[in-house]
């Protein structure tokens, strides 16, 4: 049986084949031009839930932003190393993206370690309790699902404390989506932010 390595370089093969060999003159455009991406995404690094197989989306259209639980951190201008607000400046300021989406998931191992340590579970992990400590509070007994989905809605509030993402949306030029997978049930759901439910779309 072929290891995971050797599927992935089999996998650039028929990557290869799809793209370069059916479709060059698609390659050669987005080569020759620059990416223009209408959507920055930002999802979970969770490998059951990668966002260009999720959609089905092809290279190029997609500007994806991955990190632990699908968090967005505030606007902070303190000159510090800031990979998830770097990444969205380019996509909102400079690749001018129509559409800004965060996509967080059910049964996020992210979640789960932030309810454990609600619950005394004490960590050694020097990076992962202050990232998580972005989705703020949650109660000892929290439902991870439900956390995340609250996280879900704090990432979209910190989405707004960027000043170019508030002009942009103030302008019209921007919209923001808050997604959520059902994992185990196959749904896809969005926020309706104007009731705070969450709505199945597919
Ligand atoms: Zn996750």
């Amino acid at each position: 049986m072929l290891k995971t390595i050797d599927r992935m370089i089999a996998g650039f093969r028929s990557f290869k084949a799809a793209y370069y060999e059916q479709r060059p003159e698609r390659v050669m455009t987005l080569v020759e031009g620059s990416q223009s991406p209408e959507v920055v995404l930002i999802a979970c690094s969770d490998s059951r839930v990668d966002p260009a197989i999720l959609t089905n989306a092809e290279p190029g259209e997609l500007f994806v932003v991955r990190n632990v639980a699908a968090l967005v951190p505030p606007f902070e201008n303190d000159g510090r190393y800031h990979g998830t607000s770097a990444a969205l400046e380019y996509a909102v300021r400079d690749l001018k993206v129509s559409d800004a989406v965060i996509l967080s998931h059910s049964n996020c191992g992210g979640v789960k370690a932030l309810v454990a340590a609600r619950n005394g579970s004490v960590s050694d992990r020097t990076f992962i309790n202050p990232w998580m400590s972005l989705m703020g509070e949650c109660a000892t007994d929290a439902d991870p699902d439900v956390v995340s989905k609250e996280s879900l809605k704090r990432s979209l509030a910190n989405l707004r404390t960027f000043p170019f993402v508030q002009a942009a949306e103030a302008a019209g030029y921007l919209r923001l989506h808050g997604w959520w997978f059902d994992m185990k049930a196959g749904v896809l759901y969005a926020l309706n932010e104007k009731t705070g439910e969450f709505e199945a779309r597919a």
